[in-house]
C-alpha cells in the first residue's frame, strides 16, 4: 500500500484545497474563537535527532501559523529527566532553523514544573486526584482490560488532607522511586483506558537537564502537554493519531482546572517506505554502530539527510507534497527522492567525475603528445544563465570500464572494439586496438580520435549514438565517493516480525575512488553537483585540503524498482 509519486497531490499549495486542519482553522476564524488567533508549536521530546517525520510536523504547525498570521512555539517536551540531553537540544533547534523556520518564543515544559504542581494541588483540593502506594505492578493489574472495567485502588478515597500531606512528602522527597504515584481520579469502568484513573506524578530521584535536582517528582506526558499547551495559550495543538485516544484526557484536565481551553487535532504520521523512523531505533542503530552516526547520510534524520545532499527546500516541497490527513499509510521514499533529484536539476552545475576504482585508460594515439586543449561545457543547460566553462582535453582520458565491452550485445552504444562514441563536449572517438595484461586483463584502449569531430564545430559529418563522460589523465583529481543505498531491505519494517536489524542491508555504503576533472580542486562542504550520467553529488564535511568526499545524494534515475524486479 505505497504511495507512489505520481499519485501524490503535486499541485502547487495555492491550488490546492484546504487540508482538514485549515479548514477547521479557518472555521475557527470566521467563529470569532480565541479572537481569531492562531498559535501553534512543536513540542519535541530532546532525546534523539529530528527525523522526516518531524520534518512533516514541523512543517505543518509553522505552515499554519506563517498562512494564518499566528505564531508557533518550540517547546522542548522535557518531563522525562533520564533520556534528555542538552546536545539534542541544540541539534532540534539547528535543524528547525536549517529547515527555514523560526519559532515566536522557546519553551521548555521543564519551565512549568512550579506551574504543573499547582495544578496538582488543586486537583488533589477539588477531589479529583490521589495519592496511590499501589506498586506498579498491581496499578497495572486493576488496569482492567478494554472490555472489562478496572478495579478502584484500595487509596483511592483517600482525604484532601491525607492527599495533600502525601503529595507535598512525595515532592519533599520523603519516599524513594516508585514509592507513591499522584493519580487522576475519573473512572475505572472508562471504556477510555487512559481515563481509568491516569498517573500524574511519579517519584524519580533523577538529575534534570535543566533543572538540575530541584524535584524529585516528575508528571507524566499527559499531565504536562494540555496544560503546557494552555499555559502558552495555544490554539491549535496538533499531534500524530496514536494519540486520539488521548484527547478526552486532555480535555479533562483543561476543564477541571478551567485553564485556557487549547484543542487538540490529530494527524496520521508519516511512514517511509524502507525507513524506521522511531528515535529509539534510530537510537539503537547508532549505539550498535550500524551506522557512523546521527547525522549519517543514510539515516532519515534532518542532519542525515543534510549531510546526503538534501536542501531545506525539497524537504518542505516533500512535506506538501504527502499532504495531512487522518488516515495512516506508507509513502514511497521514492518520492522524497524525486523532490530532491527536481531540485537539483535545476540548480547544479554538470560536472564529469569516472567513478571507478579501476577506470579504463584511453589513449588518443593521433592526438599529439603533450597537447592540450581546453573544451568548453554548459555548466547547466536547464539554467541558460549558468554559463558555460572549460575543461582540459589531452591525449590520454579516464572513461569508465562500464563504458566499453569487449563482445557488446545488440544496441550497447559505448565503446567497442573498432566501435565509435563520442566523448562529451570533445571528439568522436575509434577504438582500434584493446591491450591487456598477461592475466587477460583489459589495461588500455588504443583509440584514434576524429579531429573534425570536434563538439560545437563538428564537420565529419558522422554520426554516433552514444556520449560518454571522461576526465584528462593528467588533470584528474581523485576523490572518495559514497553510494548510499536503502538502510533496510524490506518495504515495510514495522509489519515484519522480529528485530528490525534483521533487515539491515549490508550494502548500503560502497566508497569507490573517482576521478573527478581538475575544476572540483577547490569544493567545500555541502556544495552540489551532477556527476553526468551517475546522479547527483554533494561534497561530506569529511572533505579537506587534501582529500575529496563525495556523497551520492540520489542516482539521476529511479534504479530502485528494476533492481527489485532483477533481485
Ligand atoms: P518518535 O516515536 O520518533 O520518538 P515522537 O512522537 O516520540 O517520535 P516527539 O519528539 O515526541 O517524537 O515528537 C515531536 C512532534 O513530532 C510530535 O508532535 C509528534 O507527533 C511529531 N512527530 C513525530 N514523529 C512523527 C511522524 N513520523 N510523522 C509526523 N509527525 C511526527
Ligand atoms: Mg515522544
Amino acid at each position: 500500500m505505497t504511495e507512489a509519486p505520481r499519485e501524490a497531490d503535486n499541485r502547487v499549495p495555492e491550488e490546492r484545497s484546504l487540508n482538514f486542519i485549515e479548514q477547521i482553522v479557518e472555521d475557527d476564524i470566521a467563529a470569532g474563537r480565541n479572537e481569531g488567533r492562531v498559535h501553534t508549536r512543536f513540542p519535541p521530546e530532546p532525546n534523539g535527532y529530528l527525523h522526516i517525520g518531524h520534518a512533516k510536523s514541523i512543517c505543518l504547525n509553522f505552515g499554519l501559523a506563517d498562512k494564518y498570521g499566528g505564531k508557533t512555539n518550540l517547546r522542548f517536551d522535557d518531563t522525562n529527566p533520564v533520556t534528555e540531553d542538552t546536545e539534542y537540544v541544540e541539534s532540534i533547534k539547528a535543524d528547525v532553523r536549517w529547515l527555514g523556520f523560526d519559532w515566536e518564543n522557546e519553551f521548555y515544559a521543564s519551565d512549568y514544573f512550579g506551574r504543573l504542581y499547582e495544578f496538582a494541588e488543586k486537583l488533589i483540593l477539588k477531589g479529583l486526584a490521589y495519592v496511590d502506594d499501589s506498586s506498579a505492578e498491581e496499578i497495572a493489574a486493576q488496569k482492567g482490560t478494554p472490555t472489562e472495567p478496572g478495579q478502584e485502588s484500595p487509596y483511592r478515597n483517600r482525604s484532601v488532607e491525607e492527599n495533600l500531606d502525601l503529595f507535598r512528602r512525595m515532592r519533599a522527597g520523603e519516599f524513594p522511586d516508585g514509592a507513591k504515584v499522584l493519580r487522576s481520579k475519573i473512572d475505572m469502568a472508562s471504556p477510555n483506558m487512559h481515563l481509568r484513573d491516569p498517573i500524574m506524578y511519579r517519584i524519580k530521584h533523577a538529575h534534570h537537564h535543566r533543572t538540575g535536582d530541584a524535584w524529585c517528582i516528575y508528571p507524566m506526558y499527559d499531565f504536562a502537554h494540555g496544560q503546557s499547551d494552555s499555559i502558552e495559550g495555544i490554539t491549535h495543538s496538533l499531534c500524530t493519531l496514536e494519540f486520539e485516544v488521548h484527547r478526552p484526557l486532555y480535555g479533562w484536565y483543561i476543564e477541571k482546572l478551567e485553564i485556557f481551553p487549547s484543542r487538540q487535532i490529530e494527524f496520521s504520521r508519516l511512514n517511509l517506505t524502507y525507513t524506521v523512523m522511531s528515535k529509539r531505533k534510530l537510537l539503537q542503530l547508532v549505539n550498535e554502530g550500524h551506522v557512523r552516526g546521527w547525522d549519517d547520510p543514510r539515516m532519515p534524520t534532518i542532519a542525515g539527510l543534510r549531510r546526503r545532499g538534501y536542501t531545506p527546500a525539497s524537504i518542505r516541497d516533500f512535506a506538501d507534497r504527502i499532504g495531512i490527513a487522518r488516515r495512516d499509510n506508507l509513502i514511497d521514499v521514492g518520492l522524497l527522492e524525486f523532490c530532491i533529484r527536481e531540485e537539483l536539476n535545476k540548480t547544479t552545475h554538470r560536472v564529469m567525475a569516472v567513478v571507478d576504482e579501476r577506470p579504463l585508460k584511453v589513449v588518443l594515439t593521433n592526438y599529439p603528445e603533450g597537447q592540450v586543449e581546453s573544451v568548453s561545457i554548459e555548466n547547466n543547460p536547464e539554467d541558460s544563465a549558468s554559463g558555460n566553462r572549460q575543461m582540459p582535453f589531452s591525449r590520454e582520458v579516464y572513461i569508465e570500464r562500464d563504458d566499453f565491452m569487449e563482445n557488446p550485445p545488440k544496441k550497447y552504444f559505448r565503446l567497442s572494439p573498432g566501435g565509435m562514441v563520442r566523448l562529451k563536449a570533445a571528439y568522436i572517438i575509434k577504438c582500434e586496438e584493446v591491450v591487456k595484461d598477461e592475466t587477460g586483463e583489459i589495461t588500455e584502449l588504443r583509440c584514434s580520435y576524429i579531429p573534425e569531430s570536434r563538439s560545437g564545430s563538428d564537420t565529419s559529418g558522422l554520426k554516433v549514438q552514444g556520449t560518454i563522460h571522461w576526465v584528462s589523465v593528467a588533470h584528474a583529481l581523485e576523490a572518495e565517493v559514497r553510494l548510499y543505498d536503502r538502510l533496510l531491505t524490506v518495504e515495510d519494517p514495522s509489519a515484519e516480525e522480529g528485530d528490525f536489524k534483521d533487515f539491515i542491508n549490508p550494502k548500503s555504503l560502497e566508497v569507490v575512488r573517482a576521478y573527478v576533472e581538475p575544476s572540483l580542486q577547490e569544493v567545500h562542504p555541502g556544495e552540489r553537483f551532477q556527476f553526468m550520467r551517475k546522479g547527483y553529488f554533494c561534497v561530506d564535511p569529511d572533505t579537506s585540503a587534501d582529500r575529496m568526499v563525495f556523497n551520492r545524494t540520489v542516482t539521476l534515475k529511479d534504479t530502485w524498482a528494476k533492481e527489485q524486479k532483477k533481485g
